[in-house]
């Protein structure tokens, strides 16, 4: 949906700079000297109470002293100060509002209420506002040409859309895109947030032709479930890319649950963004060089790498990054071989990497780079070029773009070569992408084909929905408000949501064993239940492979000891059917408070605390992500069956991780599950679960802006 709201904010006709001032190096001049610096378009009007003019523009007592409409006010008055001239902007009607003054939500509660005041009145007229406490706004479109921050770095006109929720990390960030010749569509520093979020800015240029990659800097979500349904939807059609600072501050949640303990809070929030198609970057640096390749190259079609070079060792290193990112050396055809021996000398390599050898001329990298970008089985070229003695670094570059040019794939280019070269490219945003290092462009590279595959998913799967006894389940979770369910209320909600289990029985007593083992039929498995026992087998109360009704009750008498030195008091016995068959999985819940429930599936038992081999997913999960993550974990061979062994039953785990997707999307009440083992059979009918832990617990409540 298209977001015209902050049209007066990014294309106003004309803009009132309160506060502006005479006083050079202060933030009042500099502002008012960039607009004029960047030439916008419009009308600019300071207000400057105490001055007649200001930078040879004729200065107004107050806003409403203005004949003339006025679209956007930027102001940067003293914060006393703030409220007051709010009011008169939204008596004056203007448009738009951008609040640099500090001292707000940032410095308190005091603030946080001037903050909110503020705010309701703004919305309240209808007006957006960007801040406060922020650096500006820039819309580098020459239609508009406004640059209304007070940064000292001017901004070129591009594709790229930034946001940023530091003002001064802002600055630098103008300084990095400048340096490397990117150009932007808007730049927001958001400040506080209080109005404008980062959520309204996905909607923004989710329908702005001009911008084609989406940058953010972030330290905080304000609503990360918004935040995730529309970039799930914007990023159906441009990348997001997000350098996400800080950790959750709600992420600490029981370690006692496997699921809790592994996802710690910047891995669910590297999930959620991941899940939603947003690529995210450690480092400004690491997220333009991703930004610069998704902006000028097509995405590609695939994870197979062609690389070309003049030098062996940048070519291994670059080989050495693509794999280890996960990316496949291409293998070429032998048709573009022959064609690469036909004009490359005999001592070039002709299977990938390709290498031209140091004699390689600015030609033979273009020829070189159209066979290989020509062969189907190549989704993507790396052309690295250390400066030799003869060619031009210029020459090969416009080489490579040349062959770049009709190859529908992405091309990257590596030049190792002189600062004065990156100083004279910068100015030429025709070429492909141009990285310094190897390293650098694979990581580029592997980001965009992340993306791409994520891109290359059907977008509208069908998610199915399991008939189930949904009040049956609510009726136990009423019982008690916290904490973990009594084992056999888990084993019950299991059942009630399809989950095969194994069959049991809650005994009181010793005395009761005999008949309930009968009843379940041997071999049985003993478990003591005890407040807080959360790992059975560490304190000896679990037993399992017992045939007969003796082998019971003397396993009871061993397990009533153990529980006892552990301090644990003994509640009661269950019993349960001994699986036979299978392989020890894990599935999961675990709830953000934020960005709510994450699923897991791992390798479970005793494996999981060792090898951590498990897979995220999120709500709502289509059956294409289920399987993806159980085809994701390094052991899914084990499942498969190795040296002979029956492949488990895929489809039931499966429909077991999707029948818990549906259990927390109903029942959020469920903060925690962990079902560890679940036992992986070769036949759908013999797999079961054989332990389960429930938390129960309020529902995050949802806070508001983002
Ligand atoms: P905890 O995780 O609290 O130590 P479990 O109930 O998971 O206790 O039991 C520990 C291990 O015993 C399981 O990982 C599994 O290998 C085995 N086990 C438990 N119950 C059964 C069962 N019903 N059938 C087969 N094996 C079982
Ligand atoms: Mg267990």
């Amino acid at each position: 949906m298209a977001n015209t709201s902050l049209d007066p904010i990014f294309s106003p006709r004309s803009v009132a700079v309160i506060g502006a001032s005479r006083k050079r190096d202060s933030i009042g001049f500099s502002l008012l000297h960039n607009l004029i610096l960047q030439e916008f378009q419009g009308a600019i009007y300071p207000v400057n109470p105490h001055a007649g003019v200001v930078h040879s523009l004729k200065a107004y007592p107050s806003v409403k002293a203005i004949d003339d409409p006025v679209d956007l006010a930027v102001i940067m008055v003293p914060k006393t100060y703030v409220p007051e001239v709010v009011d008169e902007c939204l008596e004056k009607g203007v448009r738009g509002i951008v609040v640099i003054t500090a001292g707000f939500a940032e410095i308190g509660a005091e603030g946080a209420a001037l903050e909110r005041q503020i705010r309701d009145r703004v919305r309240a007229a209808g007006v957006r506002m960007v801040g406060p406490n922020c650096m500006g706004v820039i819309n580098a479109d020459p239609a508009v040409s406004l640059n209304a921050t007070f940064a000292p770095v001017p901004a070129s006109p591009g594709s790229i859309g930034f946001v940023s929720q530091s003002g001064a990390l802002g600055v630098a960030i103008l300084n990095v895109a400048q340096s490397l010749g990117i150009g932007l569509t808007q730049f927001v520093s958001m400040g506080n947030k209080a109005d404008v979020s980062g959520n309204d800015l996905l909607e923004y240029w989710e329908d702005d032709p001009e911008t084609r990659v989406i940058c953010m800097y972030l330290e905080s979500f304000g609503n990360p479930r918004n935040f995730t349904q529309i970039a799930k939807r914007v990023s159906r059609s441009k990348p997001i890319l997000v350098v996400k600072s800080g950790r959750t501050e709600e992420g600490a949640r029981a370690a006692s649950s496997h699921t809790g303990a592994i996802a710690g809070a910047d891995l669910t929030v590297s999930t959620f963004l991941s899940k939603c198609g947003v690529l995210r970057a450690n480092t400004i640096d690491d997220l333009f060089n991703v930004a610069r390749a998704l902006d000028r190259c097509p995405l590609p079609e695939g994870n197979r790498v062609g690389i070309l070079t003049n030098a062996g060792g940048p070519a291994i290193m670059a080989t050495d990054a693509c794999v280890n990112l996960g990316l496949r050396m291409a293998e070429l055809s032998q048709q573009t071989r022959d064609d690469l021996r036909s004009f490359l000398p005999t001592e070039a390599s002709v299977s990938n990497p390709v290498d031209m050898i140091a004699s390689a001329s600015a030609k033979q990298y273009e020829r070189a780079l159209k066979c290989i970008a020509a062969d189907s089985g190549v989704d993507a070229v790396l052309a690295i070029n250390v400066t030799p003695l003869l060619a031009s670094p210029y020459d090969v570059l416009e080489a490579v773009a040349q062959g770049a040019k009709h190859a529908g794939k992405p091309v990257l280019a590596v030049m190792m070569a002189t600062e004065e070269f990156y100083e004279t490219i910068k100015s030429q945003p025709e070429h492909p992408p141009v990285y310094r290092f190897p390293e650098s462009a694979a990581r580029a590279l592997a980001s965009i084909e992340r993306y791409a595959e994520w891109r290359r998913r059907p977008a509208e799967e069908s998610i199915p929905v399991f008939e189930v006894d949904d009040e049956a389940v609510e009726a136990i979770l009423d019982k008690q408000k916290t904490g973990y369910l009594p084992p056999e209320d888990a084993m019950r909600v299991l059942a009630l949501y399809g989950i095969p289990t194994v069959a049991w029985r809650r005994v009181a007593g010793i005395g009761e064993l005999a008949a309930a083992a009968t009843d379940i039929g041997f071999p049985v498995v003993l478990k003591a239940i005890a407040p807080d026992l959360v790992h059975k087998s560490d304190v000896g109360a679990v037993r399992v492979g017992l045939e007969t009704a003796d082998a019971v009750v003397a396993a009871a008498r061993e397990i009533e000891t153990s529980v006892a030195t552990a301090g644990y008091t003994l509640e009661g016995w269950l019993l349960q059917e001994m699986a036979l068959e299978g392989h020890e999985v894990i599935f999961g819940i675990s709830t953000d408070p934020k960005f709510g429930p994450l699923l897991m599936f791992g390798l479970g038992g005793k494996y999981v605390e060792v090898f951590r081999d498990v897979r995220f997913g999120v709500t709502p999960l289509a059956p294409s992500e289920a399987d993806e993550m159980i085809h994701g974990i390094r052991g899914f061979k084990l499942l498969e069956g190795v040296r002979g062994e029956p492949s488990a039953d895929l489809g039931i785990l499966r429909e077991t991780l999707l029948r818990l997707a549906q259990m927390t999307q109903r029942h959020p009440r469920i903060l925690e599950l962990d079902m560890n083992p679940f036992l992986a059979a070769p036949h759908a009918e013999q797999a079961r679960a054989v332990d389960v832990r429930i938390r129960i617990g309020q529902p995050s409540a949802q806070s508001e802006g983002a």
